[in-house]
């Protein structure tokens, strides 16, 4: 008989063999700045609320597998032309899958830009799809010529662009991001998981173009504990992709929460106002820090270089803050760092260990 080693190595393709599991770091203890949440709670009487709301939650039923009150919530806030809707995800990781699982036919491909979120390129290797990446220019805008170039080349039936981009903080080109997808013969979509901290979403320009489709997550604006993301686009696009979507993918609990977050939605915004304030402080502390270059950001994070990063991430976990260490990964991250940005006192902190970790 078979040992299990060799039966797991016959049996799993080869890919996955070859894939690391996405890390998660522990982070019991820490000043947790490494994953883009929002710091702060919702307030207490909105906490009440949500309590009374979930005691009596139907949990003994599935989920609506239409939960249309959510969806309208949602069409409302993004003030959808009719025509157009939303698709719901279990965060919009599932909503990437999901998209390259429908237009995967054979040879497809699936194009992003580099460095990016690594979901895209990863998901792509999950289900077998061929993988395209751009690399930005130097500094971190799009290279719109080899963009164009090879997308002429490789007729992706699938683009993802991050408005703005994780790591790297900025906003793209409108101007380009449009010659993007009038050029595109696929799909383009625009990941605005970052829309609460930007000053431009491609939302209003949904009708002008039969390709494009927006997606966005409540992760970033608190509630990523929740798991919820979405598609906004015709709903001829969505209909199909509707028939891969598991049934009940978004469970009764986070359907409720999300719909008295989303009629609180104004205080989820001045918790990202309040974000974009911190933001700028915390831009301007480490700007003056020596040897620390620090990038432009449209985000809820912050990506930095400085020299002996490896050592530098080691040295501010031993101070007890918890980043996000990019040097090793991509080769235009090479001494890159990512920080969130938190409440003003872990800002502080973040800082203070910073430069202690600098003068050691
Ligand atoms: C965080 C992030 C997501 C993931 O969002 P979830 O809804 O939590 O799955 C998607 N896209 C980008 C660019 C992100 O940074």
């Amino acid at each position: 008989m078979s040992s299990v080693f060799s039966l797991v190595h016959t049996l799993i393709r080869p890919e996955i063999l070859a894939l690391s599991a996405y890390h998660v770091p522990e982070s019991g203890g820490f000043i947790k700045l490494d994953a883009m949440e929002n710091p702060y709670l919702v307030p207490q009487s909105l906490q009440d609320e949500i309590a009374a709301a979930v005691a009596c939650a139907p949990i003994n039923r599935y989920p609506d597998p239409n939960p249309s009150l959510l969806k309208e919530k949602i069409r409302h806030l993004l003030d959808l032309p009719d025509g157009m809707d939303v698709l719901l995800g279990n965060g919009s990781d599932e909503l990437i899958q999901l998209l390259a699982m429908a237009v995967n036919k054979p040879g497809a491909v699936l194009l992003s830009v580099e460095p990016s979120f690594v979901m895209y390129k990863m998901i792509s290797t999950f289900i077998g799809m061929r993988y395209a990446g751009v690399p930005l220019a130097e500094d971190f805008s799009l290279d719109l010529p080899v963009m164009l170039e090879t997308i002429e080349r490789e007729k992706p039936a699938l683009v993802f662009l991050a408005y703005p981009n994780n790591p790297t903080g900025n906003l793209f080109s409108c101007d380009e991001v449009r010659q993007i997808i009038a050029a595109s013969p696929g799909l383009v979509v625009l990941d605005e998981a970052y829309y609460a901290f930007a000053r431009d979403s491609f939302v209003p320009h949904l009708a002008q173009y039969p390709n494009l489709l927006v997606m966005r997550t409540f992760s970033k604006l608190g509630m990523a504990g929740l798991r919820l993301g979405f598609l906004a686009g015709s709903s001829l696009w969505l209909a199909q992709l509707e028939k891969l979507r598991l049934p009940y993918n978004v469970g009764v609990l986070p359907q409720l929460v999300a719909e008295k977050l989303l009629d609180n939605h104004p205080v989820l915004l001045e918790q990202a106002d309040k974000i974009k304030q911190d933001r700028a402080l915390l831009a301007t502390r480490l700007s003056e820090i020596a040897g620390v270059r620090v990038y432009p950001s449209e985000a809820n994070f912050l990506l930095f270089c400085v020299e002996n990063a490896t050592a530098v991430f080691l040295g501010l976990k031993q101070r007890n803050i918890l980043i996000k260490n990019l040097n090793g990964g991509h080769p235009m991250l090479t001494n890159c760092l990512r920080v969130t940005v938190g409440t003003p006192d872990e800002n502080q902190a973040f800082i203070v260990a910073l430069q202690d970790v600098l003068s050691a």
